[in-house]
């Protein structure tokens, strides 16, 4: 009996009531599944989310989301075997789904991560530093982010089942919005295995996530500007559905990645026997092959210098001709089929077209060799083109032929192939093979602002690349222009997709209280006891310590010097410190101003300070002369919990001299017992 596949509404799991659409194999065409989601009730979905998910995410810090994300990437990891399973009827490789499957928990773990160590313990967030405003202290800006109030609808591609939801979802989770995820109907089954672990897990609140398989019904009607729409996939549907009426009218957000003609280049430098010249042959097949090419940031245009373009097209069709096509359960088969027969049919329309302008170097457009069953599976060879006179060409600027397929042109100088990359108006990940810096510039300058992603590959690196194309969590997945203009992850950048950014003006008071962080203006209340006294539990933010006075004489200058061995002239050459248009005389030094401090506030006995891990943002604002005496001010400026024992706590640290003015000031970290 064929496996429908169910909905995940309003915390139930439901099928839909027509006939649903089948899912096919890939590798032998019989039906594996059937999707389909008529008879949902959509705007019941939007409200549970609304209503129920998003208050209860919204109730949990930034770290307990953090924690939520860690568990529901241990549960897939924990049940991967089953979701290799499913994926093989996909067409994919082992390899193939580690990407998806195991990089789609990883993404995960480090999205958890981030939010962890960068994001407070808290529901909100500060974005950037505060803004004195007003002379006297009294008004200040400051930006933060709050959760939006809506849904996220997540409208995903069928090449990555389960990394494609996951990239999206640990950032929307994290930023305390519920989502509803739409997968490609193509490889649903794979998707909605990875949602039922994720559910089963019981990790995740009433509300945070469900699904629907098929059709998305009238959900676009009933969006808001408290909703999200990200979409991966190809460009007519993210031009169709941006176009939506409600879209503009709500200003609803919306997050595109679709079609994009990604390019690598050979540099200007690279020889024949450079290392560069087999790292970039090696990636162009590797971004050819991996995904059978169905890979959103897969290399589609290869540009080599004109006088090495023969040498690279041998290189190339040598190792293409070792590619293996097939059922990646056969021994010995090297890259898997296309998601689908029709998906196949798309690619070679593409190929036939890009053969009107481009000669095919490698590879059969209509028939291919394979180890399976070339009836039924969705079998490509692997086709290389090339075009010698690349500003003549059109379509391999503009078509992409999402497979195993890419086209080999040459480029004449560097301007030559800047211009060429950028001809795709607007690409996921441009990838340079170089071991020039000069070049490496160069490309930035001229080619950022066409590519989301560019990555330098040399002999130096090549080792520890993560190669042409794979996103990254922690580095922003999107491109402009026909790469759809959106971002995803990024790190903390993608959680603040699904956040709103708004401008606080106020007392520096009323702000402190709002962030949970002491803001330079805010009452500093006597700690009562030494605050080193007091655990990470009883600190308040502002409380404070004012020291009392030391002065800085010549003797303990000189005595620093001799200590340390750091003689610089402005403390110990009288002449040459006058002659300083900084100094004017001799000066204390700033360590020896920082070593002060420290011996004037801290409270020396055992206690719930455990350790000082360092200082930030440290700036010596005005010199301390011979005589001059320091005192300093300890204020408890943010608390954040790091484990079920400890905690970090920042200081603010004011050093003054005898006239009240500023002399340094600087954060200094602790770690604090909890009890
Ligand atoms: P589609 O744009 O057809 O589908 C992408 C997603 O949109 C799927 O979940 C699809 O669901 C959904 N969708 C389609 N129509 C609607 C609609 N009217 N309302 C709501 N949702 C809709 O892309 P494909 O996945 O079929 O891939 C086609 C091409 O897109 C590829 O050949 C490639 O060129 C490009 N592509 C680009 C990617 C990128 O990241 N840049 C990734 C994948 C594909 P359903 O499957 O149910 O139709």
């Amino acid at each position: 009996m064929t496996t429908r596949l169910q909905n995940y509404c309003a915390d139930a799991w439901i099928e839909g009531s027509g006939y649903g659409q089948p899912v096919i194999s890939a590798i032998d065409g019989a039906i594996v599944a059937v999707a389909g989601s008529e008879g949902l009730d959509f705007t019941a979905m939007l409200d549970h989310a609304r209503k129920i998910g998003g208050p209860a995410l919204r109730a949990l810090t930034f770290h307990q989301r953090a924690a939520m994300l860690k568990a529901l990437g241990q549960a897939i990891l924990a049940r991967k075997e089953e979701l290799y399973a499913l994926s093989a009827a996909t067409g994919a490789t082992r390899g193939d789904s580690w990407i998806d499957i195991e990089g789609g928990a990883g993404t995960l773990f480090t999205m958890a991560s981030k939010g962890r160590r960068e994001l407070p313990d808290d529901v909100l967030f500060a974005d950037g530093d505060h803004e004195p405003i007003g002379k006297a202290g009294t008004f200040i800006g400051q930006h933060v982010y709050t959760s939006l109030r809506g849904v996220a609808l997540h409208i995903n591609a069928f090449n990555f089942p389960v990394w494609g939801m996951l990239e999206k979802l640990g950032p929307t989770l994290l930023a305390g919005v519920p989502a509803i995820v739409k997968p490609a109907t193509a490889t649903s089954q794979v998707a909605a295995l990875a949602v039922r672990i994720m559910i089963e897990a019981n990790v995740l609140p009433k509300g945070a996530l469900q699904l629907i398989v098929g059709g998305i019904g009238d959900t676009f009607d009933h969006l808001t500007c408290q909703d999200v729409v990200s979409f991966t996939g190809s460009a007519a549907t993210a031009i169709k559905l941006q176009s939506h009426p409600v879209i503009a009218r709500e200003s609803v957000r919306f997050v595109a990645e679709r079609d994009s003609i990604n390019a690598s280049v050979l540099g200007p430098d690279a020889t024949a026997d450079s290392p560069e010249f087999d790292l970039f042959v090696k990636e162009v097949v590797r971004e050819m092959t991996v995904k059978a090419g169905q890979k959103c940031t897969a290399i589609r245009r290869a540009f080599a210098p004109r006088p090495l373009l023969e040498a690279v097209q041998t290189a190339l069709v040598a190792r293409l001709s070792r590619v293996v096509v097939g059922d990646p359960a056969v021994e010995g088969v090297t890259m898997g089929a296309l998601v689908s027969l029709s998906q196949r049919e798309d690619v070679r329309q593409n190929a036939r077209a890009l053969a009107g302008e481009c000669q095919l170097v490698f590879g059969t457009i209509d028939q291919v060799e394979a180890n399976g069953d070339t009836a039924r599976g969705a079998y490509q060879s692997p086709l290389l083109f090339r075009n010698d006179t690349p500003w003549d060409a059109r379509v391999v600027h503009d078509i992409e032929a999402f497979g195993p397929v890419c086209t080999l042109m040459p480029y004449n100088d560097p301007a030559d192939a800047l211009a060429l990359v950028n001809r795709g108006q607007g690409s996921l990940a441009l990838s340079v093979f170089t071991h020039a810096p000069d070049t490496v510039r160069q490309f930035v300058l001229g080619a950022g602002a066409f590519h989301g992603r560019i990555v330098f590959v040399d002999r130096d690196c090549a080792k520890e690349s993560t190669g042409h194309g794979s996103p990254l969590p922690m580095l922003i997945h999107g491109g402009p222009g026909r790469a759809g203009g959106g971002e995803e992850m990024g790190g903390v950048r993608g959680v603040k997709h699904y956040m709103q950014r708004t401008a606080l003006q106020g007392h520096p008071r009323s702000l402190s209280a709002v962030l949970g962080q002491w803001l330079p203006g805010a009452p500093q209340p006597d700690a009562g006891v030494h605050p080193f006294r007091k655990s990470f539990g009883e600190l308040e933010i502002g409380d404070t310590l004012k020291t009392a006075s030391r002065r800085v004489t010549l003797e303990d200058i000189e005595h620093f010097a001799d200590f340390t061995g750091d003689n610089f002239y402005a403390h110990m050459d009288e002449i040459a410190a006058a002659a300083s248009p900084i100094f004017g005389g001799r000066v204390a030094h700033g360590y020896l101003i920082l070593s002060f401090a420290a011996g004037l506030f801290v409270d020396p006995a055992p206690g719930p300070v455990l350790a000082n891990f360092g200082l930030e943002h440290l700036r010596f604002v005005k010199p301390v002369k011979p005589g001059e005496a320091i005192s300093v001010a300890l204020t408890v400026k943010a608390k954040t919990p790091r484990t079920p024992e400890m905690g970090e706590v920042r200081w603010a640290i004011s050093v003054t001299n005898d006239s009240g003015e500023l002399v340094a000031a600087y954060d200094l970290l602790t770690m604090n017992a909890l009890q």
